[in-house]
């Protein structure tokens, strides 16, 4: 298939790049790895009228130390976050989830902002990203702001982006060694997108959780908090028979709202939430 016409931009700093945003209008897209984008062009499901380039913009990418958070750029490709140095040592359950994205040839060339801002429900870093409560930094012509997670997915692929904002990166907490984490993903095969995930990161002491985040993803049409299981988790041993999180994890599909589709019905991503969570909560224990 072959895309409508549109224009083509390829500014080279973050100020060219919001400038042609407000110039083009509600028309106009941004362009990142076109991992997504480029089919839906190919498809004709979007038709800019314009499309805003951001791969020269060299401030959108990179993973930097800010104390005690990581600022990942938006224009950082999957395959950066995987092999990052400081994602694997202090935000290990991000690096374990993107290695779990598509294939090489795509981790190469599709990037975390693209893949927030795109807002898939069955993309794997949404849930993570709301897991670990992170703050998204927009900025435009008119400006900066800051969007938590919980805010900036709005609805199925859609996000809190005005059409003249650019995703200029994403800040996570570091998390210490009193953290477990792990990122459960069922997929039909290999490298395929999830029919359930489950981003879980589990603080826990003298043998019982002290405090867990849990975020899931499609079930829904946006990533979801799974806060019952965060609230029956506290307090519960992990050493004995494993009732306790047994028990936290049977409450993972409260306040979802999974699709049916050609892989799995919406009762038995149900039941993938559950066993799913409990698997990625020992497994963010152990060891
Ligand atoms: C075969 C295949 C398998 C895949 N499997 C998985 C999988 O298992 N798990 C998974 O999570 N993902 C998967 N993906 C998606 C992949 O992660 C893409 O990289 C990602 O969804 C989009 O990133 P991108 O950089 O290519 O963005 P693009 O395709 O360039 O853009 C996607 C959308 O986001 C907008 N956008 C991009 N960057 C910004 C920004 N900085 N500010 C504002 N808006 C922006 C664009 O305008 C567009 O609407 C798969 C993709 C393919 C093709």
């Amino acid at each position: 298939m072959i895309p409508a016409t549109f224009d083509y931009v390829r500014p080279s700093t973050l100020g060219e790049a919001a400038a042609a945003l407000a110039e083009a209008g509600e028309d106009a897209k941004v362009l990142a790895g076109g991992q997504s984008l480029l089919p839906l062009l190919r498809l004709r499901l979007a038709y800019p009228s314009v499309l805003v380039d951001l791969g020269r913009v060299a401030e959108l990418r990179g993973i930097e130390d800010r104390g005690d958070r990581l600022h990942i750029g938006a224009m950082t490709t999957h395959d950066e976050v995987v092999n990052s140095p400081l994602v694997n040592e202090h935000c290990p359950l991000l690096a374990r989830a993107t290695a779990t994205v598509a294939d090489p040839a795509i981790r190469h060339r599709g990037t975390f902002g693209g893949s927030l801002s795109h807002a898939d429900p069955a993309g794997d870093l949404p849930s993570v990203a709301l897991a670990l409560d992170a703050e998204f930094r927009l900025a435009s012509a008119a400006g900066e702001r800051t969007v938590p997670a919980a805010d900036f997915f709005a609805d199925y692929l859609t996000t809190a982006l005005e059409p003249d904002e650019i995703l200029t990166g994403v800040s996570v907490p570091k998390l210490g060694p009193d953290w477990g984490c792990h990122y459960e993903k069922f997929h039909r095969t290999a490298q395929a997108w999830a029919i359930v995930g489950v981003a879980a990161a589990v603080r826990h002491s003298g043998g019982a959780v002290v405090e867990a985040r849990i975020a899931l993803t499609n079930m829904g049409a946006t990533p979801v908090r799974a806060h019952a299981v965060e609230s029956a988790l506290a307090g519960v041993p992990l050493n004995g028979s494993g009732a306790g999180v047994r028990e936290a994890a049977l409450r993972a599909d409260e306040g979802t709202n999974p699709p049916s589709d050609a892989d799995a019905g919406a009762d038995y991503r149900r039941h993938l939430a559950k066993v799913l969570t409990r698997r990625a909560v020992i497994a963010a224990t152990s060891g």
